[in-house]
């Protein structure tokens, strides 16, 4: 899979781009010269989602593992990579084995831990132990925090607007996703999310009434499933998992406070207050809770139902592609419900 290595989200190709495995203190990378590019990102978006999946899969990684770890390991060779972070403690229970064989193929590999504690002494240790793996120190990370904070305004004012009803559920979830790595490139990832904003603010979208819905999970593998929810008649006014990336309660605040208060790689608990309180707020009349196919996560999903007191409707998907009949189906007959 050599061919097309900047295709898709136009990596920049050069010795300093670093592949991150989830959303981490990106100021770190940006601080100690790399560019950051989120797997997740390049795998999703690409034409080769479907390549990087089999490639993986011939080289040995199963197919119980979820489709999302096979597409990572694929964006790692498809872009030729020779750097990467993992984070093997708060995210994935997958990362730390994707990480130990990478390495086994002479990639880098710089873990983080976002410490179960959640106390700061330990995350700022954590930070600080991070930042000198990769030649730099705390203190020049926090020095280019505020430059990442003036993007991440623009897609707080995205989440703004969307209250309004004013954003498509789709530009939502991307212009908040962007901020996951800036692509590597914090100028392109302004100008993206300006372009995005121009388009709220002039879409006569504005003024077609909708379902408010809030959406939750992991990730959607799905590349459609936000556009098939609007022609159903639905508009999503927060999506969680983008939004935490997003860091927007971190704006204007220090690196341990801003990753301390950054909710998706620590319990579950926080997440559902979390998006309890959003979708109480946003006056959202239901919940999307995206699941992977074998992910350890899919367990979570009864303490969602138990926890949210709104109808919830749990897609789950396994492999890249559009939503198919029976999803759709299901997606139809949740909105009867809610519309009634
Ligand atoms: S979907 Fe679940 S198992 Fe797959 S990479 Fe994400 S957290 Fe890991």
């Amino acid at each position: 899979m050599g061919a097309g290595r900047t295709a898709g989200r136009g990596v920049p190709e050069n010795f300093f781009v670093i592949g991150i495995t989830t959303t981490v203190p990106v100021e770190v990378l940006f601080a100690a010269g790399r560019r950051p590019v989120d797997l997740n990102n390049i795998f999703v978006a690409s034409p080769e989602a479907a390549a990087m999946v089999a490639f993986a899969e011939r080289a040995g990684i199963p197919s119980s593992v979820c489709a999302w770890t096979r597409g990572l390991y694929g964006a790692v060779h498809h872009l030729g990579l020779k750097e990467v972070v993992g984070v093997v403690s708060g995210d994935c229970s997958h990362t730390l084995a994707l990480c130990e064989i990478l390495e086994s193929e002479g990639v880098k590999i710089h873990r983080f831990v976002y410490p179960p504690s959640r106390r700061a002494g330990d995350l700022e240790r954590e930070l600080r132990r991070f930042a000198e793996s990769l030649g730099t120190t705390l203190a020049a990370a926090e020095a280019v925090k505020p430059a990442l904070d003036a993007i991440r305004s623009l897609a707080g004012e995205l989440f703004r607007l969307a209250d309004g009803g004013g954003v498509a559920s789709g530009d939502l979830f991307a212009g908040l996703l962007n901020t996951s790595d800036f692509f590597g490139d914090p100028d392109k990832c302004r100008r993206k999310l300006e372009a995005i904003l121009v388009k709220a603010k002039t879409s006569p979208e504005t003024v077609r009434p909708s379902v408010r819905l809030v959406s939750a999970g992991v990730p959607a593998i799905l590349s459609d499933l936000w556009d098939v929810f609007e022609r159903l008649g639905a508009r999503f006014v927060d999506h969680e998992t983008p939004r935490q990336y997003a860091l927007l309660h971190g704006i204007g605040r220090g690196l341990t406070e801003t990753y301390l208060g950054y909710t998706y790689p620590y319990d579950v608990f926080s997440r559902i207050e979390d998006v309890r309180t959003m979708a109480g707020v946003r006056s959202a009349v239901g919940l999307v809770h995206y699941v992977q196919s074998f992910c350890h996560r899919l367990m979570h999903d009864r303490l969602w139902r138990e926890r949210i007191h709104l109808p919830i409707l749990t897609v789950e998907a396994d492999r890249p592609g559009r939503v198919d009949e029976r999803t759709s189906t299901r997606m139809e007959a949740f909105m009867e419900r809610l519309s009634v």
